[in-house]
């Protein structure tokens, strides 16, 4: 089989590529492990695809740091402006959630996969399921990629096989190999936006118990850290956007484990307005027990155990002395927590690692090392925090990539 461009992988990547270079006008093949494409982008959102940020690009780069100065390109050239635009006409309305989380409104990442699938075929882009590629061979006149008993002869090449985190969605780290034949430096893959786990085993009391906003917080060599944003606790720790968020600015730390960090589950008050906030609870409602005070800030079960580790767990609100008052205050805005681990790799929302930027053209997503083989999505070593940042990543440069395949 002959064709312009060959891509490897149908993912988000991997189809924006497809529409981009159909559109302008090559001839595309996209080939898949899968029998179908996106298995990844289907779980996104738990289901609903957190599909980009409302924001502007400025604001999207400094939240990608320290990844912005490659990103920004690809960022201004299609971005989440664009990236609306382009789902609206193909008939996915979208909604802005929270921060600026963008979802199709149909809360169903289908719409989303469907609709990116379907126009790259009608632009003419073919794709083969079911045919894992291990290997890619430069010709005299492009590529040559073999699978089995298929071969494909392109002129450029497309890697788009995303990392190695959850690699029952098909990105088992195999793209790796492949652009490690071309000479390209793999930075060591490791997991990010991940959930940690914490040494104390109360958590597991309460796994389920989330909390709509706190701030996860620590120091190391330090320097101050923190996430804000949702969290949740988990069976042996903590999960959740802001808990994923902070993983990603700690696990480059050398040696951060053991870890300690603080909880704070009113991050919008301070000590003072927490403090008057209680007494006023509590005058109003001296019978009740003090989980009960809390009860509109977080789940029960997380006010009784934090009402516990404060010593005042079967006290009633007209018994807060100020020393419980203290204990509890301490334990709502600062609650301590070791952590001792990060969930592996094949957990992680992401993986950070892969093909080295520095050897990748941000102005077209080319390789540096090997003229017409390119790069898009998750298996470049680039990423964003919780909250569409990766998956418009995946778009932006799969459409750079794309447009500049298809002008060899
Ligand atoms: C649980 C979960 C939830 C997430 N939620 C969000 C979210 O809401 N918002 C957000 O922005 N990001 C989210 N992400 C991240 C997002 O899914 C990724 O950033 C995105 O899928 C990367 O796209 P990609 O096309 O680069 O890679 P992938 O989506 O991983 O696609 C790569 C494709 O390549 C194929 N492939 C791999 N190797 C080969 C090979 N050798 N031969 C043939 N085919 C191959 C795979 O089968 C796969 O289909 C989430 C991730 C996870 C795991």
């Amino acid at each position: 089989m002959n064709t312009d461009i060959c891509i490897i992988g149908a993912g988000p990547a991997g189809m924006a590529v497809a529409i981009a270079a159909s559109a302008a006008g090559a001839s595309v093949v996209a080939v898949d492990s899968n029998s179908a494409p996106g298995k990844k982008l289907l779980i996104t959102g738990s289901g609903r695809c957190n599909v980009t940020h409302n924001c502007s690009v400025a604001e999207f780069l400094r939240a990608c740091e320290p990844f912005d100065r490659f990103l920004r390109h690809c960022i201004y050239e299609f971005s989440p402006a664009d990236l609306i635009a382009l789902l609206v006409g193909l008939g996915v309305e979208t909604k802005t959630e929270g921060s600026g989380l963008v979802f199709p409104v149909s809360d169903r990442a289908s719409d989303i996969n469907n609709s990116l699938f379907d126009n790259a075929k009608s632009l003419g882009a073919k794709f083969i399921f079911g045919s894992k590629i291990d290997s890619a061979k430069k010709t005299d006149s492009g590529f040559l990629i073999e699978s089995g008993d298929k071969k494909i002869d392109c002129q450029s090449l497309i890697i788009a096989t995303g990392g190695s985190s959850w690699p029952q969605t098909g990105s088992d780290g195999s793209g790796y190999r492949i652009a490690e034949a071309f000479d390209h430096k793999i930075i060591s893959p490791t997991a990010c936006l991940v959930r940690l786990m914490t040494v104390e085993k109360w958590p597991a009391d309460i796994a389920g118990a989330a909390a709509a906003n706190v701030r996860v917080s620590a120091k190391i060599s330090g320097k101050k850290i923190s996430s804000t944003g949702p969290m949740i606790f988990t069976h042996d720790g903590i999960g959740g956007p802001a808990v994923l968020d902070f993983s990603r600015e700690i696990l480059n730390s050398d040696q951060c484990f053991p870890l300690d960090i603080t909880i704070d589950f009113q991050p919008n008050t301070n000590d003072n307005d927490f403090q008057r906030l209680i007494l006023e609870a509590a005058l109003r409602y001296p019978k009740k027990e003090v989980s009960f005070l809390l009860a509109d800030m977080m789940p029960i079960s997380l006010a009784r155990k934090i009402c516990q580790m404060a010593g005042c767990e079967k006290v009633v609100s007209s018994q807060l002395t100020k020393q419980l008052r203290k204990n509890l205050i301490e334990n709502v805005r600062h609650l301590p927590l070791k952590i001792k681990s990060a969930r592996p790799l094949s957990e992680a929302t992401i993986t950070r690692g892969g093909v080295d930027n520095a050897e990748i053209n941000p102005l077209t997503m080319g390789s540096n090392l090997c003229q017409n083989l390119f790069f898009a999505g998750e298996i470049i070593n680039a990423d964003g925090p919780c909250g569409g940042y990766n998956l418009q990543f995946a778009f932006s440069s799969g459409t750079l990539a794309g447009k500049n395949a298809a002008k060899v």
